[in-house]
């Protein structure tokens, strides 16, 4: 059936999640568009490249996780048309919906520094950003002995602000125990003028860097790769000097922005390079596209985009949609902006960090101090997490 009441584009986190709260809620004929025959629980990803989990287990057939009463149709979106209601995909099908809600996450650019896609083919380099490559991360932090690691995050938003820094704290706790970290000159390169965008966090992990003796290179980018001389070029923006870095392991996390496609329709905010979903950050809602909602790494929320956030917009995306296709003209759910990143500073420990749009910290768990870095939030992080949101999230509980 080429029309739906409600037409979800992307079945990630996000896409799930909102399925399967408007099923909840009674809304029927759902259609969702998703190309993938696997769904990832990528912030398992990490730990992967870190050592202490299996990739295998962050992997689940698409139709395991899709909610009963929606229609699967397997396909990539490639065009929205919001003045006739309808949505064109790659093999030439036109989808006609009364309400849209866009999520097909967010577009990886390895191609805009030049060198990273081709060292990720090279022995050397890998990336927790791709399913394929995180095992590899592991395999260059257990073989590294001495040299230098360079671990490096891209400007501009990203999805899990803090995973390029995690991975540093993973491999240099396993050097530490192993016993060759003093041997091993460890930097992390961030674009940022702190290690972190809300002080108390910041100053943590300044303490955990600190702690490794991590050489932390802050205002600073990777613009450059020398897949075969293993240089890193790194540009520091405060004093405007480049430097190229010989490194024995790299971990490169590549630029992001909204994918090729969505950029070029008329969802996106024509002011944005990005090209994100332009959306009201409290209701989701198009601003433009009264039909149209969107959350998860797409949308334009200025919130930080994490599978945490569409824990808390799910919800609020599937009361406005059900409102609005009942008509009242009302729209009752907000989101704050709610985000939070679990940091794992060790092999044991992890640092839960939570603020919404006021960057101030917001703690799920008000009688633990989740500040610091603690062994608790470790095992919520490897255990609690993955099953809440496989068994709570994706099914619209939780
Ligand atoms: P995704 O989950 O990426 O899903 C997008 C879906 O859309 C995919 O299934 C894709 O196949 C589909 N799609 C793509 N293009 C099209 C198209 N043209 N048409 C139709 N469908 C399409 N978050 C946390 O909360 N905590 C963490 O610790 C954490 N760590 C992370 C670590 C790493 C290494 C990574 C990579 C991410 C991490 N995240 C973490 C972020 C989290 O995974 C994302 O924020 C979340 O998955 C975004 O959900 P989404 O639905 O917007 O996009």
């Amino acid at each position: 059936d080429a029309h739906h009441r409600v037409l979800i584009v992307g079945g990630g986190s996000a896409g799930i999640s909102v399925a399967a709260r408007l099923r909840r809620g009674g809304v029927g004929g759902i259609g969702l568009v998703e190309p993938s025959a696997t769904h990832y629980y990528q912030p398992l990803w990490t730990l992967v490249g870190g050592g202490r989990a299996d990739a295998r287990t962050s992997a689940r057939p698409q139709r395991s996780v899709l909610p009963r009463g929606v229609s699967w149709i397997r396909g990539r979106v490639e065009s929205v048309d919001p003045a006739r209601r309808t949505v064109g995909t790659a093999d030439g099908r036109t989808l006609g919906y009364d309400r849209l809600v866009v999520c097909p996450g967010i577009q990886l650019d390895w191609d805009r520094v030049p060198g990273m896609a081709e060292a990720l083919t090279a022995p050397h380099t890998s990336s927790n950003y791709s399913y394929e490559l995180a095992p590899k991360t592991w395999e260059l932090i257990r073989s590294m002995r001495s040299g230098t690691a360079v671990f490096t995050m891209p400007a501009g938003p990203i999805k899990c602000g803090g995973a390029p820094q995690k991975i540093a704290y993973l491999a240099a706790d396993h050097w530490r125990e192993e016993g060759v970290l003093r041997d091993i000159r460890v930097v992390l390169v961030l674009p940022t003028p702190g290690m972190f965008g809300v002080p108390v966090f910041a100053k943590e992990l300044e303490r955990v860097a600190a702690r490794y003796g991590i050489e932390v290179r802050t205002n600073s980018e990777l613009v450059e790769v020398d897949p075969d001389g293993r240089a890193a070029v790194v540009l520091d923006h405060a004093s405007g000097t480049e430097e190229s870095i010989r490194f024995d392991m790299m971990h490169a996390v590549p630029p992001q922005s909204a994918p090729d496609w969505l950029k070029a329709t008329p969802l996106a905010d024509p002011a944005d390079p990005a090209g994100y979903v332009e959306i009201d950050k409290h209701t989701m809602r198009h601003v433009r596209h009264p039909e149209v909602f969107a959350l998860g790494d797409a949308g334009s929320s200025p919130n930080s985009k994490t599978g945490a956030a569409i824990r808390k917009q799910a919800p609020v995306v599937a009361r406005n949609v059900a409102e609005s296709l009942a008509g009242t003209g009302a729209l009752p759910a907000s989101y704050d902006g709610y985000s939070s990143c679990p940091i794992t500073t060790s092999r044991h420990r992890m640092l839960l960090a939570e603020f919404d749009y006021t960057l101030r910290p917001r703690p799920t768990f008000p009688l633990l101090d989740t500040t610091h870095e603690r062994r608790d939030m470790w095992y919520l992080k490897r255990y609690g997490l993955p099953f809440l949101y496989w068994n709570l999230m994706l099914r619209g509980l939780a």
